[in-house]
């Protein structure tokens, strides 16, 4: 904060607050805030009925609760005082935002992920810990799908995927993000909503699946990894192009040391597609970075030239969409650390064909 000038950082709903504090604020209409000056006591607001929910840690913060006739507004400018640059987290509801500049007007505002994010996007022991412990648990279901223990043929992709979900609880995970399921023709829409189609021989089943998993301090750190399976055979092209995918996605990986730019391991990705002529059906970034949530800093995409340091946690998932015929991925989470780039999915990565 004093490196950015920042006087006071304040926190409402997102990743941030439970960073910081272990707590995470309901996205309600009632305003949860914490005020963080650069020097002094952080204090955490809270509405009444919320407070019994916050874990107290009056090493860290102090809690105030207010009631339902206080204004919370007034609290939060009252607190800021006379502070000129005010920094407010990403996801503060706009009423919030709006309803300050005019209770404190003339400060300079900034966003808090400028302070927040670098700290948050280089991962700790703890934090790796967790992510690998989701990571495989997240590969026990990979492991269940490949080996035909999760019946796709005949199936709709909506109950596959809440099979999926399920069984991403039953290994560990306290919350279940996403489960993708996409077949045949559906898999071309990278983020296919799952829905009623019933899963037919010939099909390849794109199945991208995440959820949350208890960590340090309580907070959840996410798992996200991709798979395709093959019901009974696949089309010719396709096996083809997955042979690719595989070289491109595993040359990203290698590629994904500590010194080495953001870009350049989307470009070990791109290249290898594009050399064997599927480049234009790549169609979206090669990776985001994971933590607390699903997509953060650091993103693996062209133009950023951030260089990767050790504990620095991301996807590699490029894959290949050629509209109304199909479409695959293939994506694992990753950390970069001093000793080479460590996967933290180690699922089989080839194109398992099950009856
Ligand atoms: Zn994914
Ligand atoms: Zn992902």
């Amino acid at each position: 904060m004093r490196q950015l000038d920042v006087d006071v950082a304040l926190l409402s709903v997102g990743p941030e607050l439970p960073y910081l504090t272990g707590y995470e604020a309901m996205p309600l209409e009632r305003l949860t805030m914490l005020v963080l000056p650069v020097d002094g006591e952080p204090t955490l607001l809270v509405p009444q009925l919320e407070a019994p929910r916050v874990v107290e840690r009056p090493d860290v913060f102090s809690v105030r609760a207010w009631g339902e006739t206080d204004d919370p507004i007034a609290l939060v400018a009252d607190l800021v005082g006379s502070a000129q640059t005010l920094a407010i987290s990403d996801r503060t509801w706009a009423r919030f935002v709006i309803d300050l500049q005019h209770a404190v007007p003339g400060r300079t505002w900034r966003r808090t992920d400028r302070v927040v994010g670098p700290v948050r996007a280089i991962k700790d022991a703890a934090e790796i810990d967790a992510l690998r412990a989701a990571g495989a648990a997240a590969d026990r279901v990979a492991r269940q799908l490949q080996s035909g223990d999760i019946a796709l043929l005949g199936r709709t992709e909506a109950e596959v995927s809440a099979d999926i979900g399920r069984r991403l609880i039953d290994e560990g995970h306290h919350k279940v993000n996403f489960a993708i399921v996409a077949a045949g023709p559906n898999a071309s829409s990278p983020h296919h909503e799952p829905g009623a189609h019933v899963i037919e021989a010939g099909e390849a089943v794109l199945c991208d699946f995440g959820g949350t998993m208890h960590g340090p301090g309580g907070v959840g750190y996410c798992s996200d990894m991709t798979r395709v399976v093959g019901v009974g055979s696949v089309p010719a092209d396709l096996e083809r192009a997955y042979a690719s995918l595989l070289a491109a996605q595993q040359a990203a990986v290698a590629s994904a040391t500590v010194g080495a730019t953001c870009e350049s391991v989307d470009a070990a990705a791109r290249d290898a597609l594009t050399d064997d002529g599927w480049g234009e059906w790549f169609i979206h970034r090669t990776g985001h970075g994971i933590g607390i949530e699903e997509h953060e800093d650091p993103y693996i995409v062209v133009g950023n030239d951030e260089v990767l340091a050790p504990g620095h946690a991301f996807s590699v998932e490029p894959g290949v969409y050629v509209p109304g015929r199909w479409g695959i991925r293939l994506e694992d989470i990753v950390i970069a650390s001093n000793d080479g780039p460590v996967a933290c999915n180690q699922a089989d990565h080839d194109l398992v064909v099950i009856g």
